[in-house]
């Protein structure tokens, strides 16, 4: 067959093959298998569910991918294969949790760690000849910072640099950084790729044998494997995909405009918008601009939560990627007190843009 385009892998990749097989894998609950055989045990050689959402990724990222039970158990298991003494590159705001294991690794004397600017280029090139790990994510939540990912991902490097790229608010469809030189490409499949706020699960995706294998035994070893059901569900919401992002990403670029244009909006961090500080990065290698972003409300605090409060139809709701819009104050995060105090993180749904737009407006009207 010829090569296909990313939306009809979608619904193509990781079916059964043979004849009398059902059209799509089921969730196979099995811990154990019946010997001699290829499959052995669960958390060795996965379930024929995992293999196939495994399947399915890596020919959407253009690699081999190993699931996770969560996005962070993908973020630990490369993380913690960094020998002693590493010196881990990561953005000044990466995504809390990193943060967070970061952090601890750093205070453990694992690792040493150098914070840079996602928007300064030349920083994350000129790091690399004395880094082990180079941690990119872009877009940036919250903030949505668009790094340069073909330009840092291409660069010349040391072999022991890995650059990984967690691509979660992107989604496969919209940048694939292995393309760009990228190592590793990382996404939290809770997100965007199950797309309907139903699992926790995780996805690294590499090109290169010896990290796959690396990474695979890591992964037995910590135990991090996804289960049957989850990857049935992370499978059966990928199916659709390409659609779900279409709607998305439409209702959010019109959105964006919406809100930057309302009284009550201070500033929209969206990296569509020609005003956005990265949008020239964006705007040169993605395909769309995705369906996140950020604004922040005018007034206080206060405000920005009565406001979240207001709406209606868009969920308070602190995870996103769903097809059903959600929206938080991302301050009362823990772990993410430093952010603007009237910051909305928005993940825009599939509902009709009319609809939306009229929850938002009233929700600002009406807090105003
Ligand atoms: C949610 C998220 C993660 C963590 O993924 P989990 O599935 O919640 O463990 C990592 N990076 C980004 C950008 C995320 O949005």
């Amino acid at each position: 067959m010829h090569e296909l385009d990313p939306s009809s892998w979608l619904i193509y990749g990781g079916r059964p093959m043979e004849s009398g097989d059902p059209l799509n894998v089921p969730p196979v609950m099995a811990s154990n298998f019946r010997l001699p055989g290829e499959r052995y045990y669960s958390r060795t050689e996965g379930t024929p569910t995992q293999v196939a959402f495994e399947t399915l990724m890596g020919g959407l990222e253009g690699g081999r991918s190993l699931a996770f039970s969560s996005g962070m158990a993908a973020v630990a298991t490369l993380f913690h294969g960094l020998p002693v003494g590493s010196t881990l590159v990561i953005p000044e705001d990466p995504y809390h949790a990193v943060n967070g294991l970061a952090v601890e690794g750093e205070d453990q004397g694992r690792w040493s760690v150098l914070r840079l600017d996602l928007a300064d280029t030349g920083a994350w090139i000129e790091a690399m000849p004395d880094a082990d790990l180079v941690w990119l994510e872009s877009p940036a939540n919250p903030l949505m910072t668009v790094a340069d990912l073909p330009a840092i991902c291409g660069a010349s490097r040391p072999d022991r640099c890995v650059v990984a790229v967690d691509s979660t608010f992107a989604t496969p469809l919209v940048q694939r950084p292995l393309d760009f030189g990228a190592d590793v490409v990382m996404h939290s499949a809770t997100k965007f790729i199950g797309g309907h706020s139903d699992l926790l699960a995780g996805v690294l995706t590499v090109t290169d044998e010896a990290l796959y294998d690396d990474l695979y035994h890591r992964r037995v070893r910590n135990g991090g494997t996804i289960g049957a059901m989850e990857a049935y569900l992370a499978i059966r919401g990928a199916r659709t995909l390409a659609l779900r992002l279409e709607k998305s990403m439409a209702n959010a670029e019109v959105l964006a405009v919406r809100l930057d244009a309302h009284p009550e909006v201070a500033r929209v961090r969206y990296p569509g918008l020609p005003t956005h500080d990265t949008h020239a990065h964006a705007a040169g290698f993605m395909r769309g601009f995705g369906a996140m972003m950020s604004f922040e409300v005018t007034g206080t605090g206060e405000r920005a939560s009565a406001f979240v409060e207001a709406a209606e139809l868009i969920n308070n709701a602190t995870s996103l990627g769903g097809i059903e819009s959600t929206m938080e104050r991302r301050a009362l995060v823990p772990g993410q007190e430093t952010m603007p105090p009237t910051l909305i993180r928005f993940s825009v749904g599939c509902e009709h843009v009319d609809d939306l737009w009229r929850d938002l407006d009233d929700a600002l009207t009406a807090t105003a």
